[in-house]
């Protein structure tokens, strides 16, 4: 019997993920990994700055629950060496919220000590009679409901910028927090919901406490340290500047490429949304282009150690602040092997949804950046070395509707192809591996 054939598109971690399980679960599968670009990780990308990590995308994954599928991952790679793990400082995280940083509670002694209590308290108050809603809704409305505007306009407004730059006006809480609709489904409350409740855990080894407790883990590298690992195991499968033209999936799959061709049995898309819309039929390409992502800049800048005295992981800024800044991260308080002796590396997150990808081009979003970080810590910051960089299509939003969107780019996709990537099953490196594991399993 010839073997089953298989073309995955695009060497992201969801590409290079998959074809590493691939490889590990399914020896007897051959399979071609095509990426359009002269390298592979796509959005994940770390870079070497005088001494220093500039991380432009993701900069750590959580290793509770199903960061525990990645460690594995990691320690089959021979990785664990490289490993960093964040200083528990990054467990302190800050609100800039009326003209100052906020310290946001993060243990129960700082809960109690927290100038948010009363508010807190109102909300879990208000949580306690909340009915169960079956249809879906955006973030603002689920929250509003549970734990009142104030809360959601502080809090649930400034995470959901700082993990999705999204819009909880507009973003789905079923797609963007599945768990706190299952949760509501149980009890209604969310709070009478968590008694007892077990988290879903992925099937992975179980690592020890004083790992798992750890905020975040990166490597020494930054985390192209993996994408690039999985590159090299896969050294023989993938194929770079590769331009599709055409994809037939009629019988078997038939991708035309500039000069050649290449049959397989299936195909796994992994590339994104707006690129997969091009070869599929056009009920799919609607479905597929109506998934809006968002823009984001990233500023990455070194600073003298001493020039900044700053604990913690960073800040988030409310969108009531009206600024064009999402958050901070001072990545070299988390992993201070990240910067160079007697500097410090941090990353100014700017745009999402909120913003247009015209509105920022028009911005002078570097001085921006740098007279807004002077207001909070209330001095003109020396800055030694800083670079931007704008992507106009960051990070889908996982908009009202995103739910049956997902059902449907099943449901319309050929038996012959599959569909990966972010905007399917969660943007995280957590989800995307994880999903990419099952898929390959
Ligand atoms: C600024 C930022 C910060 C983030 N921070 C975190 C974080 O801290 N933790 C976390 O878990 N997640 C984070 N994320 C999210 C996470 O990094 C991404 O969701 C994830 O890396 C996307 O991986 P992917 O493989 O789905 O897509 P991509 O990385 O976009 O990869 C797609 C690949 O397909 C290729 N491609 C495109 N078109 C074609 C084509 N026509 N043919 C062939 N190949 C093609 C591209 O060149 C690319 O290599 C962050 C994202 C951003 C933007």
């Amino acid at each position: 019997m010839s073997k089953k054939k298989i073309a995955i598109l695009g060497s992201g971690i969801a590409g290079l993920s998959y074809g590493y399980y691939l490889k590990k679960y399914q020896p007897d599968v051959e399979f071609t990994i095509l990426e359009s670009s002269s390298r592979s990780g796509g959005v994940v990308f770390s870079e070497m700055k005088e001494g220093c990590v500039f991380e432009w995308g993701p900069r750590g994954v959580r290793p509770k629950g199903n960061g525990q599928v990645v460690l594995e991952m990691v320690e089959d790679l021979g990785l664990w060496d490289e490993l960093v793990f964040a200083n528990d400082q990054a467990k302190k995280r800050y609100l800039y919220h009326d003209g100052k940083l906020q310290v946001l509670p993060h243990s129960l002694k700082s809960f109690v000590a927290s100038p948010y209590l009363g508010l807190f308290l109102k909300a879990f108050y208000k949580d306690l009679s909340a009915q169960k809603v079956a249809t879906d809704e955006t973030i603002a409305a689920f929250v509003d409901r549970h734990f009142g505007e104030k809360f959601r306009v502080l809090f649930f407004d400034s995470l959901v910028s700082g993990v999705w730059a999204g819009d909880v006006t507009k973003m789905s809480v079923s797609a963007a927090f599945p768990i706190l609709k299952k949760l509501e489904l149980k009890r209604g409350s969310l709070l009478k919901s968590l008694v007892g409740h077990k988290s879903d855990v992925s099937d992975s080894k179980q690592y020890p406490k004083e790992i798992t407790s750890k905020a975040l883990f990166s490597f020494k590298g930054g985390v192209q340290t993996l994408t690039d690992t999985l590159r090299d195991v896969l050294a023989d499968f993938i194929e770079y500047d590769v331009k599709i033209q055409k994809i037939d999936f009629s019988d078997k799959v038939e991708i035309a490429l500039e000069g050649s061709s290449i049959c397989v049995d299936e195909l796994t898309s992994t590339i994104p949304a707006y690129e997969l819309s091009a070869f599929v039929i056009p009920d799919l390409a609607m479905v597929l282009d109506s998934i809006f992502y968002a823009p984001v800049a990233v500023l990455n800048l070194i600073l003298p150690k001493s020039e900044l005295s700053f604990d913690g992981f960073g800040f988030l800024v409310p969108s009531k602040e009206k600024s064009v800044v999402l958050g901070m991260v001072a990545n070299s308080n988390t992993f201070p092997s990240h910067a160079a002796p007697n500097k410090s590396v941090h990353t100014v997150m700017m745009g999402g949804a909120r913003y247009s990808l015209e509105e920022l081009n028009a911005m002078d979003l570097k001085k921006d950046a740098i007279s807004f970080l002077n207001g909070v810590f209330g001095k003109p910051l020396f800055i030694e070395g800083q670079e931007l960089i704008l992507m106009s299509k960051a990070i889908p939003q996982y908009e009202l509707g995103h739910v049956d969107k997902v059902r449907q780019i099943e449901v319309l996709s050929p038996s012959n192809l599959k569909v990966l990537g972010n905007y399917m099953y969660g943007v995280s490196l957590i989800d995307i591996i994880t999903k990419s594991r099952d898929l390959a399993k």
